[in-house]
């Protein structure tokens, strides 16, 4: 049997160990994690809203491991070498391991101190929200579209409350269709969401933001939705990485310097045809995951991973309204929201009970 490692339970992990527990394969497995659960990105904003409670949009590992025979090492990753992976549980040595860490929230020396909330990782943004939620007034900074739902959810969950999103580009949603943009800015304004638009924030301090130009925007709870940066843990590990400094892969998911280390999701980056860093693309991953490592535990070579370019996009609007998106075609209401929540909840409720047939 191969010792295969699954370093963080990202959205890919999670589906492709649903899937090898119903497969033949050489494996043994074990999943290193740090914490008893893992969060489903698609709800956080639900959460901030108070739609979901915490457990709604939360995968329990134990019992998710239990279910599929895998072993479960609840520890943090410090590290690894060619052949170890070192954690705070101590070191464990692998054949294959399969990285999927996410990504943290990208923050300049502006953005690097402790009053502001970072949207990455989730257990920081879930703390920092709860220890701010009577804030003043919310302040957030990026304004794509976990950024722009997370402003949506505190309008909704706080009406009282100023919201402000700051941007240093000039317009929202810079990489999505038009229209879609135009009608998202349009239900910001209705909302009452001031953005501010070319605007960089120079400093954050409790009470306030101090932009570039001077602007002093009032804010007791300043987040970070600046885009994904590589999880600093890669410093203390030998894997090449890409220019964006995430782990270079090749189209099989492959370390470009370690072919017996998989990467998935935002910790990834294929150069040659790169993809957003967002959970749909972990998503996807999942299955073409599952048959590389069944390949890789045979000694064959895995797959090659095949991922659409765009898909539907759904962004939440609060109060259960929704806007959707997909080959420029725009479409908004609660029935978007809808369709959106039973995506959500379907994802998590799969990894509930046993593996799916
Ligand atoms: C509020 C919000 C909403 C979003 N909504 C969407 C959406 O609707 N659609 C979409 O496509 N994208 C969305 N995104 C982006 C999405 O969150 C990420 O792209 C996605 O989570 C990446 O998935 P992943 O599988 O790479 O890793 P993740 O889901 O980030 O999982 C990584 C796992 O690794 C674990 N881990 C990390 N470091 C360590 C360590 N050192 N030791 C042990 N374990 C570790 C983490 O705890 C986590 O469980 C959203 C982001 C935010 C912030």
């Amino acid at each position: 049997m191969k010792r295969v490692i699954f370093a963080g339970a990202g959205h890919a992990t999670l589906i492709a160990l649903d899937r090898l527990a119903r497969m033949k394969h050489g494996a043994k497995i074990i999943l290193v994690s740090d914490g008893p659960s893992t969060h489903y990105s698609g709800m956080v904003p639900g959460w901030i809203e108070g739609i979901y409670a915490g457990g709604a949009m939360s995968i329990p590992l134990a019992s998710f491991c239990d279910a599929r025979g895998i072993r479960l090492v609840d520890a943090r990753i410090e590290g690894a070498d060619d052949g170890c992976l070192s954690t705070t549980a101590g070191k464990l040595p692998f054949d294959h391991l399969v990285l999927n860490l996410g990504a943290v929230a990208w923050r300049d020396a502006a953005l690097a101190n402790s009053h502001v909330v970072p949207a990455k990782p989730f257990d920081s943004l879930i703390a920092g929200l709860q220890t701010r939620a009577n804030a003043s007034a919310f302040a957030i900074v990026g304004a794509g579209p976990a950024g722009l739902e997370t402003a949506f959810a505190l309008r909704a969950r706080h009406p009282a409350t100023g919201v402000t999103v700051i941007e240093r580009g000039n317009e929202i949603l810079s990489a999505f269709a038009r229209r879609f943009a135009k009608r998202v800015a349009d239900r910001l304004a209705a909302a009452d969401i001031s953005v501010l638009t070319g605007a960089e924030v120079a400093g954050v301090d409790a009470e306030t933001v101090e932009l570039a130009d001077g602007r002093r925007i009032f804010s007791g709870c300043t987040l970070a939705f600046t885009g994904a940066a590589p999880p600093p843990v890669l410093a203390s590990m030998p894997f090449a990485r890409a220019a964006d400094g995430f782990v270079a892969v090749d189209g099989h998911m492959r370390s470009l310097s370690h072919p017996n280390v998989l990467a998935v999701g935002d910790v990834a980056t294929a150069e040659a045809d790169p993809r957003p860093k967002a959970g749909v693309f972990s998503v996807r991953s999942g299955k073409p995951l599952a048959d590389a490592v069944a390949a890789l535990a045979d000694g064959r070579t895995p797959p090659p991973l095949v991922l659409q370019r765009r898909g539907l996009v759904l962004l939440s609007t609060g109060g259960r309204r929704a806007i959707g998106v997909r080959n420029g075609l725009v479409a908004e209401g609660r029935w978007v929201w809808r369709l959106k929540d039973h995506f959500d909840r379907s994802f998590v409720d799969r990894f509930a009970g046993p593996p799916r047939r």
